[in-house]
């Protein structure tokens, strides 16, 4: 139980739990534990959040938004998208636990609805993601009304890429990404958590169990749990303690988002956004809190976690969200540029449960949607810990063999519309004489050639394969896990056999 006399600020040496990460995942699991009073919790994590994720959220509570034609596609995708569905119902209980507690003088909810819109710039991959969109609202109940995307209230884009259809989402809607984890902050503290603004350098073990952390000054708290939730970083740490450890491997997906003043103009009243496309979670505006607006976001595959923006991900976003959004923006007055490193799998699904060292826990992997899920994942955590049955399905389980979802004809598809979109979006201009035909058959042979190269049969996801079709370092990575993969269930090893990619 809680060690008594521990000063709220003084570094505890012992805790029943300690969770190393203070994103959205740690701070709800956190809170989750301290409600369910099983012990002392220590949360260890910089307070300025530096490259986490969740500080440059855009916290859309988007699953249908977010539909892609992967999402239904296959059972896990499936089990996956409805982790979406099941945490969109915690948010109204969540909110009324953390109004209270905070300070930022608007509403944490900072818009109940959403409006998704199809316009005239990208490609095909918007137009069936769009209309997958419309068939799973349909699949599972729920409400949705095709509206002129002219009465959408602040949307004004340019008219070369006005909007062709608009669809309204009046249940989804966004949070204030950072209003929300102030106040889950001040609720902990308020509660008997004991927030330690510090890094973990390393894991500390004694044979087969984990027995607590050593932070970056050397100073050690004992835990008999340890939970690793620091996103991005999570499998370096956890390599720390099981550096042999046979894990779907993760990797930063960088993005960059904007909050910024409008100076004029009618504002937004709603999320008002695209469909997933081009490897990124589509351009969208989020309002508030106040009057602020948030614009997002890139992504990006790298090969480190870092704080940096590109050049080219300021000009994409300043240039499309006066184009696509609204041409106001031109004048809006930037006070925040958000960066911010998702957790993204090898599989692209998460990565949670018990380690094969006794008392250690991982949760991460959950990619875009992350910020919106974390009071759901949180009660099946907090069950774990307690040793009681989980919420959700166990196919997340950190040292599964990656889910497959495709096969390497579907990827290399899949990585040719990512690379289309983007090439429309970003009005990307070929020698006029090139057709549309050409510059795919020219991604299609890049791909192809990519697997060929590697010799390995998993069909990897656009993103990945983007990534590791374009970084050494992400390519041998890939090219690792899967050689160590087949050598230890004794089949062909990946990137050693004939060099012919098995399709
Ligand atoms: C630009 C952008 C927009 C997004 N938009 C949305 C959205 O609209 N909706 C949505 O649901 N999700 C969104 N996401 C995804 C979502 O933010 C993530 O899935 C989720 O926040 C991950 O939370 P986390 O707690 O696992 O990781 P993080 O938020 O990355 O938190 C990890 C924390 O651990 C800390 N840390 C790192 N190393 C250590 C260490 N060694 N010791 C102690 N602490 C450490 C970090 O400082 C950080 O605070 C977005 C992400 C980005 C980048």
């Amino acid at each position: 139980m809680r060690k008594e006399g521990v000063s709220k600020t003084e570094r505890p040496t012992q805790a029943d739990v300690v969770i190393v990460g203070n994103g959205a995942l740690g701070l709800f699991l956190a809170d989750e534990l301290v409600e369910r009073r099983i012990g002392s919790v220590v949360v260890v994590g910089p307070s300025d959040r530096e490259a986490g994720a969740s500080q440059a959220a855009g916290a859309m509570l988007g699953c249908f938004g977010e539909t892609t034609t992967e999402s239904l596609r296959t059972d896990a995708s499936r089990t996956r998208f409805e982790l979406g569905v099941a945490a969109h119902d915690r948010w109204p209980d969540v909110l009324d636990r953390l109004e209270g507690y905070s300070r930022t003088g608007s509403p944490l909810m900072v818009t109940p609805e959403t409006h998704v819109v199809l316009n005239s710039i990208g490609a095909d991959l918007d137009t069936v993601n769009f209309s997958a969109m419309i068939e799973a609202l349909d699949e599972y109940g729920k409400p949705w009304e095709e509206i002129d995307p002219r009465e959408i209230p602040g949307f004004r884009p340019r008219l070369d890429t006005r909007a062709l259809r608009a669809v309204h989402l009046p249940a989804e809607g966004a949070v204030d990404a950072r209003g929300v984890l102030a106040a889950l902050d001040a609720r902990l503290r308020a509660t008997g958590a004991i927030m330690v603004d510090q890094t973990v350098r390393t894991l500390v073990r004694n044979d087969g169990e984990i027995t607590g952390v050593e932070l970056d000054d050397g100073h050690v708290i004992e835990a008999g749990t340890v939970v690793v939730a620091v996103g991005a970083r999570s499998e370096a740490l956890v390599r720390t303690a099981l550096d042999d450890l046979d894990m779907v491997p993760s990797f930063p997906g960088l993005g960059f988002a904007m909050l910024a003043r409008r100076t004029g103009g009618e504002p937004f009243r709603s999320v008002v956004r695209t469909p997933n496309r081009g490897f990124a979670c589509g351009l969208h505006v989020v309002p508030g809190p106040g009057d602020l607006e948030y614009y997002g976001a890139t992504n990006r595959l790298v090969d480190h976690v870092s704080s940096v923006t590109w050049m080219a991900d300021v000009r994409f976003l300043a240039q499309y969200s006066m184009q696509q959004l609204d041409e106001r923006v031109a004048s809006h007055e930037v006070t925040r540029w958000l960066a911010g490193n998702r957790p993204v799998t090898l599989d692209g699904f998460p990565l949670i449960g018990w380690l094969p060292l006794a008392g250690l826990y991982l949760l991460t992997g959950t990619y875009r949607d992350g910020f919106h899920c974390a009071p759901l994942l949180a009660e099946h955590v907090a069950n774990e810990l307690q040793g009681k049955p989980g919420t959700i399905d166990p196919m997340f389980k950190p040292t599964r063999r990656p889910i497959e979802t495709r096969t390497i004809e579907w990827s290399i598809n899949e990585y040719v519309e990512h690379n289309l979109a983007g090439w429309f979006e970003t009005g990307a201009e070929a020698a006029p004489q090139m057709t549309t035909a050409q510059i795919a058959d020219y991604y299609r042979v890049m791909a192809t050639k990519f697997y060929d190269t590697m010799g390995i049969d998993y069909a990897l996801g656009p993103d990945i394969l983007w990534y590791a079709q374009g970084s050494l370092l992400g390519a041998r990575r890939v090219a690792r896990y899967f050689h160590r993969l087949a050598g230890g269930n004794g089949s062909q090893p990946a990137g050693t056999a004939t060099g012919e990619a098995r399709r």
